[in-house]
């Protein structure tokens, strides 16, 4: 049986953790006039999850009527197609990833591919990912700072960025229930079933950190995210303290490695990142997002150079 976590807000559990190894909650809410899915899973969770989960609450996937994508990754929004073939539902989304929400080739090359000497996806990888996405559905409602979702319920939409471009977190007024989804990130988080951790991922430092600073002047009394458990105001005000510390420590080991080696790509700082702060694995998106976010941050400072040179 799904948790109440708030006053007519359940917790739906997903296949994610079997799939990718990773704890992954969606959460559905009664809001009046709108019954509201926030975040849709990969492509799989609508069947296999969402639909036995609102059954033991005495609702369908029929019974939906506002799907809300928090920001544009496949465990976000791989279900909005399913989700439509099922139900009427309107899909709500920020407007500041419209185009990765609707365009799965440009997602990966935006994302998996801006750094091609860094990291570039193998078929396998490529064709796994495009079956977690499947097809792209058009976003009806396009999400802005401050705006109130659809319905009754003062569901206030608040754009954090950081974890993905125009990543957003929802407050429920009534019940000062923050969803933060994957913004506020800490130092990462283990994988169930591995020594390995999954790391942090921010594409630009400033906004990563701008985003943290709002989240933390918001009144709340629960702080939600989507791969973990919700924890009450202390902590979560730590966890985002926590988000802030990691980010100084990454600035702090990029300009340190920069002095000392003189120059540095993105590849040798994801693999530094990835290995020296922690068992995050190398070099991997998340390792490579943060490396190209923090040598950006030092060359908008004045402080480094970005270069190209010819291979030939
Ligand atoms: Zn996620």
């Amino acid at each position: 049986m799904p948790d109440e976590i708030a006053p007519a807000i359940h917790r739906l559990a997903t296949d994610y953790p079997h799939v990718c190894g990773l704890p992954l909650w969606l959460y559905v809410i009664d809001a009046g006039s709108e019954v509201v899915l926030l975040d849709s899973g990969i492509a799989s969770t609508p069947e296999s999850s969402t639909a036995p989960e609102l059954a033991a609450l005495g609702m369908g996937l029929s019974d939906l009527t506002l799907v809300v994508n928090s920001h544009a990754h496949p465990d976000h929004m791989g279900g909005n197609a399913v989700l439509q073939k099922h139900s009427r539902a309107r899909f709500a989304a920020p407007a500041l990833e419209a185009g990765w929400l609707e365009d799965n080739e440009r997602l990966l090359t935006e994302l998996w591919g801006s750094d091609p000497d860094a990291m570039e996806l193998s078929e396998d990888e490529r064709s796994e990912l495009l079956g977690m996405l499947d097809d792209r559905v058009r976003i009806d409602v396009l999400l802005r700072d401050g705006d109130r979702l659809p319905g009754d319920r003062p569901l206030q939409v608040i754009t954090t960025s950081g974890h993905s471009p125009g990543h957003i977190a929802v407050l429920d007024e009534p019940s000062r229930t923050l969803f933060t989804f994957d913004d506020v990130q800490g130092r990462g988080r283990p994988f169930l079933d591995s020594a390995v951790w999954l790391a942090p991922l921010y594409t630009d430092v400033i906004r990563y950190t701008n985003g943290l600073r709002r989240l933390l002047e918001l009144d709340f009394d629960a702080l939600v995210p989507s791969h973990g458990d919700p924890v009450d105001a202390t902590a979560g005000r730590a966890l985002i303290e926590a988000s802030l510390a990691w980010v100084n420590d990454v600035d702090t080991l990029t300009a340190e490695l920069l002095r000392t080696q003189g120059s540095l790509t993105v590849r040798d700082l994801a693999g530094a990142i990835g290995t020296d702060l922690g068992p995050y694995g190398g070099i991997n998106l998340q390792t490579v997002r943060m490396a190209r976010a923090h040598l950006e941050h030092l060359a908008r400072r004045g402080a480094a150079e970005p270069r190209w040179h010819s291979r030939d």
